[in-house]
């Protein structure tokens, strides 16, 4: 067992007081601080946030230490001594994917401030929390008195929490899922509305693996005052760091609440359960490279919105324009003309969340999207809409996570070339390898489903781009059209 004990002594100082127990089995222990975090695929320095880093044993005796690289800690000891490491950690970064304490919030992402000792990661962690009686914790570890319990330090790493008086909470039963809605900061919201939308989107996701596979799940809002959108997703949990709080009963804020919503949700199959075998464990000491981001990113991206319009929350113009959007940020990305997709996945890690330098690469995200819509219109076309990416998704979850592996790409063309009834090496060759080439695939696409883009160049030079419905359809399109969105055949 590791036991963490964490004090927020002084939260107007942006410090948190963080206090380490174990017991040592070798006369040389590492203690290491993650080196990134799940969701993020770039390096994090979160080291650069620790100051009065101190050792001790039991007896209160200083413990030598040494650090062997910015965030390993070697320490030399007599074994079956407890040892005690104590820090500070600065929190003070209000996002989806760190830490922030204030004399109203203790919000920590444990995988940006808490050690862990190498060869212990697999002992279960315990973390002893600051609480007035009458504070409330948000958090997908179970509660026991003041103390999360995490069954190793993997899932103490994918279980963030908020600490404060006055947390809202809001809850609903949806199957064998209890549904929590917890808020931090000043919002206005229509919680009932939130809460009956999520439920219609969350039936769409589960009806494709067939699986709700959590019995809470639990929605950690922090709601700020500037204008902000961040989003990080947990095997039973997400973070949603979102702005102005006060305008989210404004319909355009309250649309984007859900899509961002519903992406990570979708993650709870796609990225927290089914992952690529070269993340599975993730290691947290360096670089986890894959060149798969267009499934875990790409694919989640296309169906959090697409779940929106599918479940009805969503109407037509409000997806044809976050699709427009989508395709608009493709168009002017001179990167689609010099990188592959899979190479622009294995380049997180060098700059994968800046601009960087211009028209260098695409996105996983964006270019992920148009890969994915490509793939899910070639199955419908070819099937006459018997079949689709869900079928793709929900078997490659049975034959990976199911049965505790992870998927590969070649897996991955398999399964769509079972399902499309095609080979689709044209697939990976031109959108998945190749440079150039989505764009002419996203407007044939499109026009199976008698679709087309309409651009023209603004006064900034740049493209604009609406998604229309041709005048001319063929009732095959039309057929295939509703197929794709769920709609009825009345629609
Ligand atoms: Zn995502």
């Amino acid at each position: 067992m590791t036991h963490y004990r964490i004090q927020t002594l002084q939260p107007s100082n942006g410090f948190v007081q963080i206090h380490m127990q174990f017991r040592a089995t070798t006369d040389v222990v590492y203690l290491q601080l993650p080196a990134w975090r799940p969701g993020r695929y770039e390096l994090a320095n979160y080291a650069r946030n620790i100051k009065n880093f101190n050792i001790k044993s039991e007896t209160g005796e200083a413990i030598p230490f040494s650090k062997i690289n910015k965030e390993k800690w070697a320490v030399s000891i007599t074994p079956h001594t407890n040892v005690l490491v104590s820090y500070e950690y600065y929190a003070q970064q209000p996002d989806a994917g760190n830490s922030f304490v204030s004399e109203q919030l203790c919000y920590i992402n444990p995988v940006n401030c808490l050690l862990y000792v190498e060869g212990m990661e697999q002992l279960p962690c315990q973390v002893e929390l600051p609480l007035t009686p009458t504070a409330k914790v948000a958090c997908q570890l179970n509660l026991n008195g003041n103390k999360l319990l995490a069954k190793h330090f993997d899932e103490l790493a994918d279980s963030p929490f908020f600490i404060a008086e006055n947390l809202q909470h809001h809850t609903i039963q949806h199957g064998t899922c209890l549904f929590h809605f917890w808020a931090a900061g000043p919002v206005e919201l229509d919680w009932n509305q939130l809460k009956s939308d999520t439920i219609r989107y969350a039936t769409i996701q589960e009806a494709i693996f067939g699986v709700l596979p959590m019995t809470d799940f639990h929605f950690l809002y922090l709601f700020r005052e500037d204008v902000f959108r961040h989003g990080v997703e947990h095997a039973s949990s997400t973070v949603i760091a979102m702005g102005p709080g006060k305008s989210m009963c404004e319909t355009i804020a309250y649309n984007d609440l859900l899509a961002i919503s519903s992406h990570e949700l979708f993650h709870v199959w796609n990225i927290k359960r089914m992952r690529p075998v070269e993340m599975l464990p993730y290691d947290f000491t360096k670089e986890n490279y894959s060149k798969l981001g267009y499934v875990y990113e790409g694919i989640t991206t296309y169906y959090g919105d697409l779940a929106l319009v599918q479940a009805g929350v969503w109407n037509l113009a409000t997806y044809f324009k976050s699709l427009s959007d989508d395709f608009k940020k493709h168009l002017n990305n001179q990167g689609r003309f010099n990188y592959s997709l899979e190479d622009s996945s294995f380049d997180t890690w060098v700059d994968g969340y800046v601009p960087g330098v211009p028209g260098r690469k695409i996105s996983i995200y964006t270019e992920g999207l148009v890969a994915a819509l490509v793939a899910d219109l070639f199955i419908l076309s070819q099937t006459k809409g018997a079949y689709r990416l869900d079928q793709v998704l929900s078997e490659m979850y049975q034959l990976t996570y199911v049965q505790q592996k992870g998927y590969t790409k070649a897996l991955y063309q398999q399964l769509l070339e079972k399902w499309s009834g095609q080979s689709m090496q044209w697939y990976f060759n031109q959108l998945i390898e190749g440079k150039g080439k989505l764009t002419d695939a996203l407007i044939e696409a499109l026009s199976w489903i008698g679709c087309e883009l309409e651009t023209h160049f603004n006064d900034l030079g740049l493209i604009d781009c609406q998604l229309k419905i041709k005048d001319n359809r063929s009732t095959e399109q039309e057929l295939l059209f509703k197929k794709w969105l769920n709609l009825t055949a009345s629609a």
